[in-house]
């Protein structure tokens, strides 16, 4: 998000010059300076001792494709921090460890994605309400169910990634 207008006072933003940042908006009424904005979330693969992975569905998003976890950070908390409580809020399971798998640029609609590979023993899904389905599915037949993606997508190179870490490829 570009400002043009100050969130504190609503006067009409400025332009100053901000070091090697160049211009960027500025309220003369506050001294504060406006820099661009974004949403920051994080993409979760989790995976059990079975080397399978947890896919969900959410309906509205589509009925064929299943897709790997994913939420928004909020203000106060870290992206592993955010990437353990989506995986609990909306799968019911506790990620035992995590590894970082990476950003990705998604525009639009300008969110940084933070990728990471967690590991949760196999137990039975817990859904939130704002999933409609999810399982457990093997590694290898992942692709089959989930979005397609391509490389340089978050959901084909978190997956790919996680192939590797478990030598798959
Ligand atoms: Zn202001």
């Amino acid at each position: 998000m570009r400002y043009k207008y100050c969130p504190y006072c609503g006067e009409k933003l400025t332009q100053i010059k901000a070091g090697d940042d160049g211009m960027v908006p500025y309220c003369t009424s506050c001294d504060k300076r406006w820099f661009d904005t974004f949403n920051s979330c994080v993409i979760v693969l989790t995976y059990n001792e079975l080397d399978e992975i947890a896919l969900s569905n959410q309906w509205y998003l589509s009925k064929n494709y299943k897709s790997l976890t994913s939420g928004f950070m909020v203000p106060g908390e870290t992206a592993e921090e955010c990437a353990k409580r989506e995986v609990k809020e909306e799968l019911g399971l506790d990620i035992e460890t995590l590894e970082y798998a990476g950003t990705y640029w998604l525009d639009p609609p300008e969110q940084l994605m933070h990728g990471f590979i967690g590991f949760a023993k196999k137990k039975q899904l817990v859904l939130s309400e704002e999933i409609d389905d999810a399982e457990w599915i093997p590694a290898l037949e992942a692709p089959m169910s989930m979005f397609p993606d391509s490389p340089g997508g978050p959901l084909y190179e978190v997956y790919h990634k996680y192939l590797r870490l478990r030598g798959f490829e």
